[in-house]
């Protein structure tokens, strides 16, 4: 499951856990994304914290891990790149599969190298509120393997969870309060503070 994680929160935790279950999945992957391609309208968080954040918020869960995988690859990552590593890290035989949210498929499928995940992997995408989930049908035509999952909704963004940090608004049940601890600690999120 690749994301900012910019911060983490429990929208990201249940749709992993989702997907655990419902594709009967050995572990989760949680893969904190390096140069973010697609998020150059804002500084986005410090690697490092990023992923001590997924860490502190996956501690608890034995079949959660966190890959240094993208965050130590210097320039600018593409995911096919990232599956490959998976690949020849977990040999030809695993399945592997790219849980995204569902808002975020066309993203990535539209990166250069799209028709290269075709068959590399299987993507799960998981709703949103707001979402149709019926909306599919053009990205299996064109052979690249799509499967979709209900998970209860959320409405939790990180946008949301850092404009409450900068407003002082509440926070609690929308991340872990571990997480939430760090961000306070670290100073993140503060109005105009990009650590
Ligand atoms: P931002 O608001 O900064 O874009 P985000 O909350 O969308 O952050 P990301 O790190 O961008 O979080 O998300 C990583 C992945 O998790 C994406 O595929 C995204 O669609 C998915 N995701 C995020 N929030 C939810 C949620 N509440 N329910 C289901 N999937 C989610
Ligand atoms: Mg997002």
């Amino acid at each position: 499951m690749g994301g900012t994680f910019d911060p983490i929160h429990y929208g990201h935790l249940v749709t992993a856990e989702e997907a655990l279950v419902q594709f009967n999945l050995d572990r989760v992957v949680f893969m904190p994304t390096g140069v973010p391609v697609r998020k150059t309208h804002r500084s986005v968080t410090s690697a490092e914290h990023r992923y001590l954040m997924t860490v502190i918020a996956t501690a608890s869960n034995p079949d959660f891990e966190v890959s240094r995988l993208e965050i130590d690859r210097p320039g600018t990552t593409y995911t096919v790149d990232t599956i490959q590593a998976l690949r020849d890290l977990y040999g030809p035989q695993a399945e592997l599969y790219f849980i995204t949210g569902a808002d975020a498929v066309w993203d990535i499928l539209t990166w250069k190298d799209s028709a290269e995940l075709a068959g590399a992997c299987t993507f799960i995408a998981a709703t949103r509120p707001g979402f149709d989930l019926g909306r599919f049908s053009e990205e299996r035509e064109r052979g690249i393997q799509m499967e979709t999952m209900e998970v209860p909704a959320l409405a939790i963004s990180s946008t949301d969870i850092r404009a409450r940090f900068a407003d002082r608004r509440p926070v609690r049940y929308l991340l872990p309060e571990a997480v939430s601890a760090y961000i306070s600690k670290n100073g993140l999120y503060a109005e105009g503070v990009t650590p």
